[in-house]
């Protein structure tokens, strides 16, 4: 185990000298702050399931190595903005609206008939409950990344791509599950490399380091030098207390797979 340890530290040491990145399939995030629209009394909310599609949704972005970054739900009280016909409906007193770069996603009981609706210059978005209810209540899993994809400054694409993410609704085959979507099964929900390169090109987009490396050399020994010592520990003791064992494996993951 020794002599293992001491060569990766050489290979980890001639990787940090040179600076080598290795590869890392995301490079961006966005970051969207649901907003779960309720009548004035804080009843009668819109998409009650608390549903994202976070799944589907990063499935779909992963194509351009964006990762959609959701933060805690918020809760608006406004019965005016349950049902309403613009995103500008939705600027109302008591809103939960966020500076920056955030996105702000509202989920609405209606929208003026449609599944969804996007402001890329207000970093609007409006979901509505027949996103939820679509199919038999199997769910419209790619409206979120559409209306995220308007956001991002695409289009609507030719009319003729029913298979890509950016195709209008009534054209578009939306995916009813994760499985539906591309690489998998019917390949759903394509993106263009044209796509991609004009999404990459928006500046609500944060850039996310690659890890170097040294980085991935440095948690990689971490790592082996974590394993030296839980052997020691099992040759010594026979076996971890279950208590160092958890602690250690919400550790290790966590640090890595950030
Ligand atoms: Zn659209």
């Amino acid at each position: 185990m020794r002599k293992i340890f001491e060569s990766c530290s050489v290979v980890v040491l001639v990787l940090c000298i040179s600076g080598q990145a290795l590869a890392a399939p995301i490079t961006h995030q966005l970051v969207v702050n649901p907003i779960q629209v309720c009548d004035d009394t804080g009843g009668n909310c819109a998409n009650p399931g608390n549903i994202l599609y976070e799944a589907e949704t990063d499935k779909i972005w992963d194509q351009s190595g964006v990762d959609i970054s959701f933060l805690s739900w918020k809760q608006m009280d406004n019965t005016a903005a349950q049902n309403i016909t613009a995103t500008s409906n939705l600027l109302v007193a008591g809103n939960q609206a966020l500076g920056g770069n955030i996105i702000n996603m509202w989920f609405v009981e209606s929208y003026a008939g449609s599944y969804g609706a996007a402001n890329s210059s207000g970093r609007r978005v409006a979901i509505g409950n027949n996103v939820f209810s679509y199919s038999s209540g199997a769910g419209r899993r790619d409206t979120i990344a559409h209306e995220l994809g308007h956001i991002l400054g695409l289009p609507h694409i030719s009319g003729t791509y029913p298979l890509n993410v950016m195709e209008s609704g009534g054209v578009r085959n939306a995916a009813t599950a994760i499985g539906q979507i591309i690489p998998d099964g019917a390949l759903k929900g394509q993106l263009t490399t044209a796509q991609v390169t004009t999404a990459l090109g928006s500046s609500y987009l944060e850039a996310i380091p690659e890890p170097s490396a040294c980085t991935l050399g440095i948690a990689g020994l971490l790592g082996m030098s974590f394993y030296t010592r839980r052997r020691r520990l099992i040759s010594r003791r026979g076996e971890l207390l279950p208590s160092q064992s958890r602690r250690h494996a919400d550790r290790w993951p966590s640090a890595l797979s950030a």
